[in-house]
């Protein structure tokens, strides 16, 4: 490539940013009303409400009743999730390598690691937390993940 060609790709790239990440850098902070579960907060956009985090899972652990209000998408990397009970019960059994895609509106019951995972998780929007009743327990936004983050340990 041209020195002038780098000069003016530089130029242009000046007027954006783009966000790189070193998770091995960043401490996990303990993901609040789901024991067990961590998370290292990759990114959060305040424009759309978008918010990236890396989670792990130990065994035995669950997010609790939720519906996404924004569309949510995985890769899990490592481990096993089960959506919904898993396969045995109609839901869905994620293992490392799988894509998932969640709509906004969708409700999932407990969702729950049966081995310790690690999953890439984005949302575009709030997840809101819910009781068997359909009461709303707490709604968790992009500037709830960023004070969650706030709480984490200096990076190392
Ligand atoms: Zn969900």
């Amino acid at each position: 490539m041209s020195d002038q060609k780098t000069i003016l790709d530089q130029m242009r790239n000046a007027q954006i940013q783009d966000t790189y990440i070193h998770p091995a850098d960043l401490a996990w902070v303990p993901f609040p009303g789901a024991p067990g579960i961590d998370m290292k907060v990759l990114r959060v956009s305040s424009e759309s409400g978008t918010w990236t985090v890396l989670f792990q899972c130990a065994a035995g652990s669950g997010f609790p009743r939720h519906m996404h209000l924004g569309a949510g998408e995985y890769l899990m990397i490592s481990g096993e999730m089960e959506v919904r009970g898993g396969v045995k019960a109609g839901g869905i059994t994620a293992v490392a390598g799988d894509y998932g895609y969640e709509p906004s509106g969708m409700i999932h019951d407990w969702t729950n690691f049966v081995t310790d995972a690690v999953f890439l998780f984005t949302n575009h929007g709030p997840i809101q937390f819910m009781d068997d009743d359909d009461n709303i327990v707490g709604v968790l936004d992009w500037q709830g993940i960023l004070a969650i983050d706030a709480s984490a340990p200096a990076p190392v």
